[in-house]
């Protein structure tokens, strides 16, 4: 592991997911660095970015970056930015 995950370029680069965590609700939403990358930029640091939990209509999450392999587990949501039709797999 690289030291200090302060972009979105370099989460993506490592495969992380960004987690944003309701800090009302405690529900989560996770989303692939590399696809926030891409829609935010690469430079934008993670912990800047703003996501709205939908049931309390609350922005205030708590933004964290894991490493894929700690959140597979049938409860895994990831969530998309964007929607993009992906014809590889
Ligand atoms: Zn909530």
């Amino acid at each position: 592991m690289a030291g200090v995950i302060d972009t979105l370029g370099k989460a993506g680069r490592h495969r992380m997911l960004v987690v944003a965590e309701c800090r009302r609700c405690g529900r989560r939403a996770q989303f692939y660095a590399e696809e926030l990358a891409v829609f935010y930029g690469r430079g934008r640091d993670p912990a800047t970015l703003r996501f709205r939990c939908k049931p309390c209509e609350s922005t205030n999450c708590r933004i964290t970056v894991a490493e894929q392999s700690f959140e597979r587990s049938h409860e895994t949501i990831v969530w998309r930015p964007v929607r993009v039709t992906k014809t590889s797999s």
